[in-house]
């Protein structure tokens, strides 16, 4: 079978491979892979910035964000041939911490963890992977190939999550929520804050084209100008900050109302800028705001993200897939488009 492998800290060794195919074990599925989005971590796997190989081997099968089809399912799994699931991306840590010793696998605290396609662990670019059960989440059939959303829903479900929580501290005020950043993350974000009856801002670069679209139609307003003039005039009291870019990021911290809950959801290279680190501690301290990262999801956060993808408009989640490229041409899911949201790679159809 085929499968996309890199080797990981060595940029240009990405390759369509031909593996044995996986013979899966007890308590596991074999799953035919349909589609397996690509998102910005792949990118910097690929370019060899980030991930790591299993141990005692070379390369890694990239993809994290699967939707499969089971092919083989064990006696009384719950699954059977022929349902649709996602894959959670991360494993536990041997040993364990108190987080994944209760299923909290994405506040692991040692680092000890591994991610399928990511860390330490094989991914879900493959013709043919095995699954186990305990980290297969079903997908409605009703959503069909929209369930290759499921894995970056997931991460922003667990983003709601927390913040619904820090909110909880206060008086939570309006609910004006702010998000930087109109890629997948951002788009995603936008639609979970939307149907917490939210008043959602959407800031990007671009003034045109599917972006604002598809904010627009989401009911949300979007912004192409400056942060500091947008939140002078919307005063949003929860930002989620999706793009990891680094002036975008201080601003995000910077022009809030009080009580703001700003949460961090993108990663980048390291910067350096000049900053008034006072002045910031300053506004952070005297408004009670909360400024917090977030990365990765447990199992209820696939649910939550399921269930926040049935009750989305299924045409508006299928524009956010702006290209299908088949296995043999997987190289292109990697060239981002001006008007590419969501590139999925089309395995098994
Ligand atoms: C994935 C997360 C993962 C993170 C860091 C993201 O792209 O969606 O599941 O924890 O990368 O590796």
């Amino acid at each position: 079978m085929r499968a996309i492998t890199v080797v990981p800290g060595e940029p240009g060794r990405a390759e369509l491979d031909e593996l044995p195919a996986p013979e899966p074990g007890p308590g596991e599925l074999l799953v035919e892979v349909v589609l397996l989005g690509v998102c910005g971590t792949d990118l910097e796997i690929v370019e060899g910035v980030h991930g790591e190989p299993p141990e005692g081997r070379e390369r890694l099968v990239l993809g994290h964000e699967l939707l499969g089809r089971v092919r083989e399912a064990p006696a009384r799994s719950g699954f059977a041939a022929g349902d649709l699931v996602a894959g959670i991306v991360r494993r536990p840590d041997p040993v364990p911490c108190p987080c994944c010793a209760r299923g909290e696998w994405d506040m692991c605290r040692n680092g000890l963890y591994t991610e399928r396609g990511i860390k330490g662990r094989d991914g879900y670019g493959a013709e043919l992977v095995a699954l186990e059960v305990d980290y297969a989440v079903a997908v409605d059939p009703e959503l069909g190939e929209l369930g290759v959303l499921t894995e970056p829903a997931s991460v922003l479900a667990k983003a709601w999550e927390q913040i619904d929580r820090i909110r909880d501290r206060a008086c939570a005020p309006h609910g004006r929520a702010l998000v930087t950043g109109a890629g997948p993350i951002g788009l995603l974000a936008a639609l979970m804050g939307v149907q917490r009856g939210f008043e959602v801002h959407v800031l990007d670069r671009v003034s045109e084209g599917i972006k604002p679209r598809l904010v627009r139609e989401l009911g949300a307003g979007y912004h192409a100008g400056s942060i500091a003039e947008l939140c002078e005039r919307t005063e949003p009291d929860i930002v989620v900050e999706c793009t990891g870019v680094a002036e975008l990021v201080v601003d995000a911290m910077q022009y809030t109302a009080p009580g703001a809950v700003v949460c961090l959801t993108g990663v980048a290279p390291s910067r350096t800028l000049s900053v008034d680190v006072g002045a910031l501690n300053n506004e952070i301290v005297l408004e009670n705001d909360v400024v917090f990262g977030s990365v990765n999801a447990a199992r209820r956060h696939f649910e939550q993200a399921t269930a926040a993808l049935k009750r989305a408009d299924p045409g508006w989640l299928n524009r956010l897939i702006t290209r299908r490229v088949p296995l043999q041409r997987w190289q292109e899911a990697l060239e981002k488009g001006d008007d590419d949201i969501k590139v999925v790679v089309e395995l098994a159809r």
